[in-house]
């Protein structure tokens, strides 16, 4: 029994001198004494060291079912040496002892005192080792040599432990990554990393990356028609095993039917509702989820067909697609998710047909997916676009990353944060047509004119639905929006604008200075969603530059990502969220930091963004741009907003003519700066062009208002023949775009804006 042993310390004593070890265990068999002090005399007589109650360090003491269980650390200068402890467990009750497991580094306390002596040498002492100065030292060299992992070099999290080792003081900081564990050891005393090492996490191999060649923004700046390059990069988390089903997996839940009049979604939630057969979205796609998670899996390799179906999304085609383009040369099956869709049946009722999207094209080998070629087709033909099969690899880049990046900053939620966005290409709907559109966890595709950019190329398009995804998530089902709703539109904004800071930094391009996001529209001073959305928007993207240019790019983002989140869950569910209900919120969440924040690093931040945005906390007293037509103030809600345009029937010959009444209001915390220019467009917003307003080729009409007192007369006539038709009943609808620029702002954007909207049919 001595020899093996023996043989193996004679091996191990030259290099590793501290490794001494002493190892004991004792149990109610030999003693029911269970006190330190009797141990240490044990310890002390059978190593004829000097141990004392000192030495020891209690690092956990808890009760469990059966035990009391203590555990000591063996410590020099309060610092544990590595893996050496005393660990007792007494009976709950009587308090005699059931076993003790003693580890002990005998040359350690042998030479304790030079230890001793190190650490002094090197000014240390249990104050000076937490101290905030040597944890930044030793995670900034942690972090350099997680930076420089070739596989996985984000830091999601952190821990540190200091102990001896070997006769050094060595802190070992562990970092959590994206797919693993870094340790790092540091030694203090010689201010040098040791070694480091990672261990991937177990469930890693679930998924595989896999190169492509993607558009970092999009493929074409919107307003010039620039391409942009495209770069390097991976197709993360795609599955090593998917799902696999020869027929629509779905077909199962058509003996129900779920039409409108049956939807309920309180109703839903309750078996009597259910028995009734009331229903509800979330309770459809948890159907459609338990059928999912039962089919079979088979490997996702490139000699079965690759799909692109990871961790984020999956990449589909719409349903319908098989019927729209009968020449493509590959055979359009079903895939295993689901895509609920919506039609009207005989009765008139719409109603969902739960069913499978399509399997688009399958990847045969890692270089034909790197190799598929992103054509900008003069015609957007969409069969073409299906047949290069580049959209795919596109959008599985831009949901996976637009969520990775988020969780980076904060977006952990359970569930909420890993469930997939699947999305559905090529719609062919043509009503759809020039479209990108979120709902109910998917995101969808439609088909493009010829001078429309390809949404499924353009991520500031894809991140912003997948915005109104994460709002969904986030901010609950049952949330209501107490203005005209522009919070969800500028909040689907500003996660875009968030991942696309992650990605693109500060550098410039084509249409990065186009934004809609970057504005100075004030609350209260529009009167449609879109526009209120702007002032949301903006104000956010105003806190995050100001948290850049006092935190620094990544910390800067790191915080406003995390305090907006924060806001959305404490805001879930809110019955009428207001403009000063949420920043309110985004204050609250403020107060309480964490991880990423401090408590109140952000107010100062939220309130100077505000401050120019005609905002007040009380929400009674804002400036207002008032527009008049005849006795009518032009709102959201009255003639000639967007909703209620003011319907006309007119002959070619005829024209018609409004003479609407511009003028500002000012209040205590928002001044309008005179002489304020107000520009009228006709062409340049979103869906103008169809309607023929006359001086319209001089677009923008500019006038100036000279005071507040000032009131502006605006004639406008319209003609009766349309530039062209927008509207499905063949009628043109357009607006004039109302526009207040302060003094020394005129080619800036507008801080205010109104639109006053008009739909012409033809008299028959
Ligand atoms: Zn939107």
């Amino acid at each position: 029994m001595r020899l093996l042993p023996l043989c193996l310390v004679s091996l191990m004593v030259a290099p590793l001198a501290f490794a001494d070890v002493y190892n004991k265990r004792l149990t109610f068999k030999e003693t029911t004494e269970s006190s330190l002090q009797s141990f240490i005399q044990i310890i002390n007589q059978e190593t004829s060291l000097q141990f004392s109650a000192s030495d020891f360090l209690v690092l956990e003491e808890r009760d469990l079912a059966t035990s009391h269980y203590l555990m000591l650390a063996q410590v020099i200068e309060g610092v544990p040496v590595a893996g050496k402890s005393i660990r007792i467990w007494k009976d709950i009750k009587s308090g005699e002892l059931i076993q003790a497991e003693i580890a002990l580094d005998k040359a350690s306390e042998a030479q304790s005192d030079l230890l001793s002596k190190k650490f002094q040498k090197a000014k240390f002492n249990a104050k000076s080792l937490k101290s905030i100065s040597l944890g930044q030292y030793a995670f900034s060299m942690a972090s350099q040599i997680v930076k420089s992992h070739p596989d996985d070099n984000t830091i999601h999290g952190f821990k540190s432990m200091d102990n001896w080792l070997n006769g050094d003081l060595v802190r070992t900081v562990t970092v959590r990554g994206r797919r693993g564990e870094h340790k790092i050891n540091i030694s203090l005393l010689k201010n040098v990393v040791l070694n480091s090492s990672y261990k991937e996490f177990p469930q890693a191999d679930q998924f595989m990356d896999i190169d492509a060649k993607v558009f970092p923004i999009y493929e074409e700046a919107e307003s010039t028609h620039t391409i942009l390059p495209r770069i390097m990069s991976k197709l993360k988390y795609v599955k090593t095993q998917v799902a696999s089903s020869e027929a629509d997996p779905y077909v199962v839940l058509r003996t129900q039917r779920f039409s409108e009049n049956l939807y309920n979604p309180v109703l839903a939630e309750t078996a009597a509702g259910q028995a009734q057969g009331y229903w509800s979205t979330p309770m459809l796609k948890r159907k459609a989820m338990e059928l999912a998670k039962n089919l079979p899996q088979k490997p996702n390799t490139f000699e079965n067909g690759l799909l692109l179906d990871g961790l984020y999304t999956s990449i589909n085609y719409h349903p319908a697609a098989k019927l729209g383009f009968p020449n493509i040369p590959f055979e359009l099956k079903p895939s295993t998710k689901f895509y609920p869709s919506w039609t009207q049946g005989e009765d008139g009722l719409y109603e969902v047909i739960p069913q499978a999207g399509l399997i688009g094209k399958l990847a045969g080998s890692s270089e034909e997916l790197l190799n598929r070629v992103a054509r900008r087709l003069p015609d957007n033909n969409t069969e073409e676009l299906i047949k290069d099969g580049f959209d795919e690899v596109q959008v599985y880049w831009a949901v996976t990353t637009f969520m990775e990046s988020l969780a980076q900053n904060g977006f952990t939620d359970p569930e909420l944060s890993t469930r997939p966005f699947n999305a559905f290409l090529y719609d062919p709907d043509i009503g759809m047509r020039d479209n990108a559109y979120y709902t109910d966890d998917t995101i969808n595709f439609t088909t493009y004119s010829p001078e429309a950019g390809n949404a499924a190329r353009d991520n500031s398009t894809i991140w912003h639905e997948l915005g109104h995804g994460i709002m969904d998530r986030l901010m609950g089902d049952f949330i209501t929006l107490a203005d005209t709703g522009g919070l969800s539109e500028g909040m689907a904004d500003f996660c875009a604008a968030l991942v696309i800071q992650d990605i693109m930094k500060d550098e410039v391009y084509a249409g990065s200075k186009d934004y809609r996001i970057l504005n100075n529209t004030g609350f209260s001073l529009t009167n449609e969603v879109h526009d209120d959305g702007e002032s949301y928007g903006g104000t956010m993207k105003d806190i995050l530059a100001l948290a850049i240019e006092k935190y620094g790019p990544e910390v800067g983002l790191a915080k406003m990502t995390d305090l907006t989140m924060e806001a959305m869950r404490l805001t879930r569910n809110n019955p009428a969220l207001t403009a000063q209900g949420w920043f309110g919120h985004m204050l609250f969440a403020d107060e309480r930091g964490n991880d990423l924040r401090a408590a109140g690093d952000m107010a100062d931040l939220v309130k100077q963004a505000l401050a120019s945005r005609n905002f007040s906390w009380d929400g009674k007293v804002a400036a207002d741009l008032i527009v008049k037509n005849g006795d009518v103030v032009v709102t959201s809600n009255t003639d000639g907003s967007r909703e209620h345009p003011i319907r006309l029937k007119l002959s070619d010959d005829e024209k018609v003519n409004y003479n609407l009444k511009v003028s500002l209001k000012s209040v205590d915390n928002y001044k309008f700066q005179y002489p304020v220019t107000v520009k009228v467009e006709f062409h340049k917003g979103a869906l103008q062009g169809a309607i023929h307003w006359e001086g319209e080729e001089n677009s923008p009409l500019a006038y100036t208002l000279q005071s507040e007192e000032d009131v502006l007369d605006i004639n406008l006539t319209a003609s009766g023949k349309c530039d062209s038709i927008n509207q499905p009943d063949g009628s043109c609808k357009d607006y004039a775009y109302i526009q207040i620029f302060n003094n020394g702002h005129e080619n800036e954007k507008p801080s205010a804006k109104k639109r006053f909207y008009l739909k012409i049919s033809a008299k028959e």
